[in-house]
């Protein structure tokens, strides 16, 4: 069973929490992911992976956080949140979330930019949160394999496998300049870092992007996530 918050109603809200007391928030980014791929990109596999994983494990699926920390795509495209403003927004979801009798709570990352701010989630909210409340933050590219890109062969994969009508594969080019996994180690995060250091704003090469690469890492990815939720020894 997984429970759509944004479509639910207080009876169904009532109803579904003597079944579950876990809810999944996913949190995207809003920035450029090449000429190929929609800005919404990160957002839409959040919420994807969210709402596939609900059905497994029994979840709410709170509506996909759509804006994250993205400086450093200037000056291409991205509406951006400072990593306080994001911070507190979840912090306050949580907050509320445990209000309405929500126990678990699992914060589902699927942009690079927003690990900063989550990282000091748990810090945040100490003191905030009763006892018996527990959140938990996800970066689901933690569960593949692979290496993880940008608008690359796997993100294209990825959007390919769930919205194909938003990919133009005829427009997907690799990154125009050489990568330096170093350069990126320490930069990714600076404002408007990321065009400098891929050239077009693309890591990795979407041309080899299919629907069935695709199918296969959301399977890893959401295998991998229902396990590990499944691990947390839930209330
Ligand atoms: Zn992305």
């Amino acid at each position: 069973m997984s429970v759509p918050v944004f479509s639910m109603s207080e009876y169904d809200f009532k109803a579904a929490l003597k079944k579950t007391k876990l809810a999944i928030i996913p949190v995207g980014s809003l920035e450029q992911h090449g000429n190929h791929l929609p800005v919404s990109t990160d957002s839409l596999i959040a919420e994807y992976i969210a709402r596939t994983v609900a059905e497994k494990v029994n979840a709410f699926v709170l509506p996909v956080i759509s804006y994250g920390v993205s400086f450093e795509h200037k000056p291409m495209f991205n509406v951006s949140l400072r990593n306080s403003t994001l911070s507190t927004m979840i912090c306050d979801a949580c907050v509320s979330l445990s209000e309405n009798r929500v126990k678990e709570i699992i914060i589902l990352n699927c942009h690079h930019g927003n690990m900063g701010a989550l990282q000091y989630i748990a810090q945040e909210l100490h003191g905030r949160l009763p006892k018996d409340v527990r959140v938990h933050t996800i970066h689901y590219w933690h569960l593949m394999n692979s290496e993880f890109d940008h608008a690359g062969e796997v993100e294209t994969s990825l959007v390919l496998a769930i919205a194909p009508e938003l990919v133009r594969m005829d427009r997907a080019m690799p990154n125009s300049k050489k990568l330096s996994k170093l350069k990126a180690a320490y930069n990714t995060n600076v404002p408007g870092s990321f065009p400098k250091i891929t050239g077009n704003g693309v890591w990795g090469d979407p041309r080899k992007a299919t629907v069935a690469k695709g199918e296969k890492w959301i399977k890893e990815i959401t295998t991998g996530l229902s396990k590990t939720i499944s691990e947390l020894d839930l209330q």
